[in-house]
């Protein structure tokens, strides 16, 4: 992925930053994406730099145009261009349906799901700009989505999530449609249950984490990492004629566990 520029957004903590890290040991120059907490998201870009490539990093809140386009403005200013973009940041405000607020709805759909419209759409400006440069890449662009394992399985306590992930799913889908004739390849990742931040009740202690496992018919935790490989599979050529679909990273979370026993 040598030459390559990549913008990875929440990229200082979690899975942005594992999938920041992979994209930068393959070789892209990465543009660590922040919202609060600058001095983690430094720690990030420098572990970046350490595999041999650039890293910068930006501060902006993915449900605020302005600052997205300013996010962009600066990645393309300082690496010339850009060529991979992973919407990843993501929230989680859960209560039951009855008891949601407005604001708990249209703050998550602010980052889930608008936060990704307009990444996408910023991204595809510079990929149709720019067209294909066939020593970099195949492909005039690559986005990579980061979804759920509940853009399929519905999640009572958080529909607001659920729901702004399977809105997640369209967009990916009828936007590669789209911009296929282009050569821009959009895809998504849904994790599974991943050792980060977002779900530390869910696998911090022993009871907690026994509980998780019987969703996770691979009988582990995924790991960050897990999905920063398989960012990396999907951002390079490798994946050139894969467009519209997605991965799940799940240890088979989405293989109905509940069946495991026969029913
Ligand atoms: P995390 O809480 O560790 O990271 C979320 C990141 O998003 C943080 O860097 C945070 O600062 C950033 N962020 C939040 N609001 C933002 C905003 N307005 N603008 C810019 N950045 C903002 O959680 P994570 O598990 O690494 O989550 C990353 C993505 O993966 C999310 O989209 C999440 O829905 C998805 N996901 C996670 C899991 C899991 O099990 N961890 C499973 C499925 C999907």
């Amino acid at each position: 992925m040598k030459g390559q520029k990549a913008l990875i957004t929440g990229a200082n903590s979690g899975i942005g930053k594992a999938v920041a890290i992979a994209l930068a040991k393959a070789g892209a120059d990465v543009c660590i994406n922040y919202v609060t907490r600058p001095e983690v998201a430094e720690e990030v870009a420098n572990e970046a730099m350490e595999c041999g490539g650039k890293a910068i990093i930006a501060k902006a809140d993915v449900s605020k145009e302005d600052e997205v386009k300013a996010m962009f403005e600066k990645t393309i200013k300082e690496f010339g261009t850009v060529d991979i973009v992973v919407p990843n940041a993501g929230i989680q405000i859960d209560g039951p349906f009855d008891t949601m607020t407005v604001e708990m709805w249209d703050k998550l759909m602010g980052v889930n799901l608008r936060g990704q419209f307009l990444c996408c759409r910023e991204a595809v400006k510079e990929f149709k700009r720019r067209g294909v440069v066939s020593d970099v890449s195949c492909a005039a662009g690559k986005i990579i989505c980061m979804s759920s394992v509940h853009d399929i399985i519905p999640w009572a306590g958080h529909v607001n999530y659920a729901a702004s992930k399977g809105g997640v799913l369209m967009l990916m889908k009828s936007l590669a449609q789209e911009v296929a004739p282009q050569r821009i390849r959009v895809n998504a990742i849904s994790p599974g249950a991943i050792r980060t931040p977002i779900n530390h009740e869910a696998w911090s202690t022993p009871e907690a984490y026994d509980a998780l496992m019987k969703l996770v018919p691979y009988k582990r935790i995924g790991e960050p990492e897990d999905i920063g490989r398989a960012a990396v599979w999907l951002a390079s050529d490798d994946s050139d004629y894969v467009t519209g679909t997605t991965l799940y990273v799940d240890g088979g979370m989405t293989l109905y566990p509940g069946f495991e026993t026969g029913g």
